[in-house]
């Protein structure tokens, strides 16, 4: 009789044992026992601890032959014997078995402090989508990663504070956030990530004087939120230029946190050089740590996260030529990039057309849009006709002709090319708001002023627009 019948055999008794058998005996001592032979009416059965065979034997001897008896019709020979192997064997399980539950108490528990750590880390203001894994990485961003990264696993190490610069749309929120994420999960270090308007609100709202408002109590609750940390981060410092009295906070708050060795990370689209409006004394704290720069990524680094983004968003099967497409225009931004496949997909499924090339040309209709001039041609034609030069155009000077030139960029760069405020005040050097006030100045002046609009006209047929 080979060894599975065997088993089925001794499994089958063992069923009708266990309704004569007590449990306390039954499960630690019968079911444990192993079938192995059954020849000439003897049934060997095999138990690895010898305790447990002398203590059947003794107890359940009789009950065990007679289920035997029952079951073949005949007397049978029950021979239970104590095994080396079988005793090794049970170990071996015994011990598999007191990891596996170890290891799922360890599951569990872990389990149990991501989610805390995810509610926490979301507390903080922390977006989960930013990370270093999902960061692609270029030689344009590369220098930027390794020092987050570098900053993420040794904060109040050597790169202090660590500035990270680049134009709008380039990853440094991500990159920021990234570090906060990585500390958060994997510290107990305090982490506080805040834009620099939230911060700058926060603080007007702690310094502003109301019958309910002990600005005292307020002051000391904003100092502890934002210098009872290890690592403050803060976005898009240049937005605190022309913000004096919150200059001078920030000023002390970086103080306070530098000298106590925590960890401070700033992210801005201009370099502290490049922020003259910031006084010396806080640019020179930006300058004292660590600066790096972003730069637009490469075309393989774009389609890849392009792909990636899908990916994340749980839409598959798109084909790549489709990323490519994206990639090949939209280059010096990654969240226009990005914006590019959400319109798509957006789209797509409100026409529910499948993504193919043809249908992300129909939809984004980038070769058309690319044939619009850029702004610097703007910039050109508009000072050749009003016998100025670009230069002119892009210095701070107040001369009439001169500002009203500038003016109709922006509202050409505006209207007809869709460029951002921000873009446009980035090209022409100046303040959004100097350019948002004078584009929307002109577009309504434009409507009653007869030798404007035909100025303007001619401006524009020269651009083709
Ligand atoms: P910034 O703060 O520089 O304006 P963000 O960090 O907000 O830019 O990035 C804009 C978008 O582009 C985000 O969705 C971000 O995840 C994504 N992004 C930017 N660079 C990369 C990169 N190298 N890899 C993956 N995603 C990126
Ligand atoms: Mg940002």
């Amino acid at each position: 009789m080979n060894t599975v019948e065997i088993k089925k055999i001794w499994d089958e008794i063992k069923e009708q044992l266990e309704k004569e058998i007590p449990s306390s005996t039954f499960g630690p001592w019968i079911s444990t026992l192993e079938a192995v032979s059954f020849e000439d009416d003897t049934f060997t059965l095999i138990s690895g601890v010898a305790m447990g065979v002398e203590y059947v034997k003794r107890t359940q001897y009789k009950t065990i032959l007679e289920c035997f008896k029952n079951y073949f019709g005949r007397d049978i020979v029950v021979n239970l014997e104590f095994n080396q192997e079988a005793a090794e064997a049970i170990k071996k399980e015994r011990q598999k078995t007191e990891k596996k539950i170890q290891k799922e108490q360890e599951k569990e528990e872990e389990h149990k402090k991501a989610i805390e750590n995810l509610s926490y880390v979301k507390s903080l203001n922390i977006n989960l989508r930013y990370r270093f894994d999902n960061f692609v990485e270029d030689s344009n961003n590369k220098i930027a990663k390794a020092a987050a990264q570098a900053v993420a696993k040794n904060p109040t190490g050597k790169y202090n504070p660590l500035y990270i610069q680049g134009a709008s749309g380039l990853g440094k929120t991500h990159l920021m956030q990234a570090i906060g994420h990585y500390v958060t999960m994997n510290s107990n270090l305090k982490v506080r990530c805040v834009k620099t308007d939230d911060f700058v609100t926060d603080y007007c709202n702690s310094t502003r004087f109301t019958p309910n408002q002990n600005t005292t109590v307020s002051m000391n609750k904003f100092r502890n939120k934002y210098r009872n940390v290890d690592i403050l981060l803060i976005d898009d410092i240049q937005f605190i230029e022309n913000k004096k009295k919150c200059i001078d906070e920030l000023f002390h708050t970086f103080d306070a946190l530098y000298n106590a060795n925590k960890q401070i990370v700033l992210t801005s689209d201009k370099l502290p050089k490049d922020l003259p409006e910031i006084p010396e004394r806080l640019r020179n704290r930006f300058e004292q740590g660590l600066i790096v720069e972003i730069y637009p990524p490469e075309y393989e680094t774009r389609v890849k996260i392009l792909e990636n983004f899908a990916k994340e968003k749980g839409i598959e099967n798109i084909p790549k030529e489709v990323f490519e497409y994206i990639a090949k225009y939209k280059t010096d931004n990654v969240r226009e990039l990005e914006g590019g496949f959400t319109t798509l997909d957006g789209y797509s499924n409100f026409e529910e057309t499948p993504i193919t090339l043809e249908y992300a040309k129909k939809v984004l209709k980038y070769e058309e849009n690319n044939k619009k001039p850029d702004i610097e041609k703007v910039i050109e034609e508009v000072a050749k006709f009003y016998d100025i030069s670009v230069e002119d155009i892009k210095s701070s000077s107040r001369v009439q002709k001169i500002s009203n030139a500038r003016a109709i960029v922006s509202y050409i760069a505006r209207e007809k090319l869709g460029k951002t405020y921000k873009n446009i005040a980035l090209s022409l050097n100046k303040r959004h708001q100097t350019i948002t006030y004078s584009a929307e100045n002109i577009k309504k002046s434009i409507k009653n002023d007869n030798n404007l609009k035909n100025e303007t006209d001619k401006i524009l047929k020269a651009l083709n627009l």
